[in-house]
């Protein structure tokens, strides 16, 4: 028992330590951040081993006895786990402490993961929330529109960021559905609020709905100075739409429910990583770390207190932004393309919805469309098959592109005219599900 409490009052003060060392760490020298993240991931590491079965014994019986961290490589020696295999862990018995907070994933990718976090856990990720505010220029005073999926640690983290810097936070009641897009008008007319967050699937619904109703969207946001959007990766010409459409900076967020977070600095070169919280790695499927710029899948290590995950394996597909940001900062910059179900395999080649995008955004008169990958039929697998909003609009030049930019021998794009497909995360359909005619 007395152990315990030791255990206990030693976190506490490491807690309390995690935050009050950190200030400008985003502007350290790459050498000193190195060798803070190398130091966090050994505590980690060694928390893990001592505290939490799962992970002592996944290591044991990995043969593992060294399990000092004193470079990427001896991270690198430690197994990768699953989203499935801690659900498991927890069904063979590990249950959280009473009094901590759940969050759960979405589920989009298979059974939902609950994420338990504690009371210093969650403080320590309103700072990086804070700080990727205080970049798209948050500042006391101001008035801020919160459209909060609160289920998701990321967006619970928001009004309690909004606080700290003493602006004042009010929250969007309704849904992310394209229905709510009216009464999000009407918020945003009632409130002026001089910034707001939400997801950019909704921002486009929001656009459509501001076009029916014959109300320019830069009139509802003329008050606003920056818009924070997550949910879905930016094209540069998306960015480009929105923010010609709305007359305000857009500022790309990220994160996922296990413990990676990343926010836009004012250059607007991709997300930095909040390296304080977070040690990401972009892993090959031959199970290398990726070079700069090279896509592989996101494994993330939590540098937090509370609780554990290490070489976490999101799923998501993801990249390192190569070369340095104008602003300076030494945090690495990463993007996250989209997931395993957000992309589909032709000829052997995996293909993302935001490779689509990229193909069909680039042209004016197509871009902030909603754009569909759809999963052909079993057996039919040689050609790319798309699904786009409204009439047709250089379709040919747009089969060049997607054969020349994407490698994909075959193509079939659908236009789906007047019928409206809500704006989603997952961003691909079954064939069945479309209704389309056989391709
Ligand atoms: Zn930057």
């Amino acid at each position: 028992m007395g152990r315990r409490v030791r255990v206990i009052a030693a976190m506490t003060a490491h807690a309390m330590e995690f935050g009050a060392s950190l200030d400008g760490i985003e502007r350290w020298p790459a050498q000193r951040l190195e060798a803070y993240r190398l130091q966090r991931l050994q505590e980690i590491v060694e928390r893990a081993a001592h505290e939490v079965p799962y992970y002592r014994s996944l290591w044991q019986a990995a043969g593992l006895r060294d399990l000092r961290i004193r470079s990427a490589a001896d991270l690198e020696r430690l197994p990768m786990v699953t989203k499935q295999d801690l659900i498991e862990a927890g069904r063979r018995g590990q249950r959280p402490a009473r009094g901590r907070v759940g969050f759960s994933t979405r589920g989009t990718s298979g059974e939902p993961l609950l994420v338990w976090l504690d009371r210093e856990e969650a403080d320590a990720y309103v700072r990086p929330t804070e700080r990727g505010f205080r970049w798209a220029g948050l500042g006391a005073g101001m008035r801020v529109l919160l459209m909060s999926p609160v289920w998701h640690r990321l967006a619970a983290c928001e009004g309690h960021a909004v606080a700290r810097l003493g602006a004042r936070a009010a929250y969007f009641w309704g849904s992310m559905d394209p229905q709510s897009a009216g009464a999000f008008q009407d918020t945003l007319a009632d409130l002026h609020p001089e910034f707001v967050t939400t997801t950019a699937p909704f921002l486009l619904s929001v656009l459509r709905s501001c076009a029916a109703d014959g109300v320019p969207a830069s009139r509802l946001f003329a008050a606003t100075r920056a818009v924070v959007v997550v949910g879905l990766p930016l094209t540069p010409w998306l960015r480009q739409h929105l923010e010609r459409e709305l007359g305000v900076a857009v500022f790309e967020r990220g994160g996922t429910q296990e413990g990676a977070a990343l926010d836009e600095c004012e250059a607007h070169a991709g997300p930095h990583i909040h390296e304080d919280v977070c040690h990401l790695e972009v892993v090959t499927p031959e199970g290398k770390a990726a070079g700069s710029g090279e896509r592989g899948e996101l494994v993330v290590t939590k540098l937090t207190p509370g609780s554990v995950f290490v070489r976490y394996s999101t799923g998501d597909i993801a990249a390192f932004l190569p070369g340095a940001c104008a602003c300076g900062r030494s945090f690495r910059r990463l993007k996250i393309y989209g997931r395993p179900e957000s992309s589909v395999t032709v000829g052997g080649r995996n293909i993302t919805a935001y490779d689509v995008r990229m193909c069909v955004d680039v042209d004016p008169e197509l871009v902030g469309r909603n754009v569909l990958l759809v999963r052909p039929p079993a057996g039919a697998d040689g050609a790319l098959i798309i699904a786009i909003e409204g009439e047709p609009r250089g379709a040919a030049a747009l089969e060049e592109r997607l054969r020349g930019e994407l490698g994909v021998a075959a193509v079939t794009i659908h236009w789906l005219g007047e019928v409206r497909v809500a704006w989603g995360f997952r961003q691909v359909v079954p064939h069945e599900e479309l209704r389309l005619p056989p391709s």
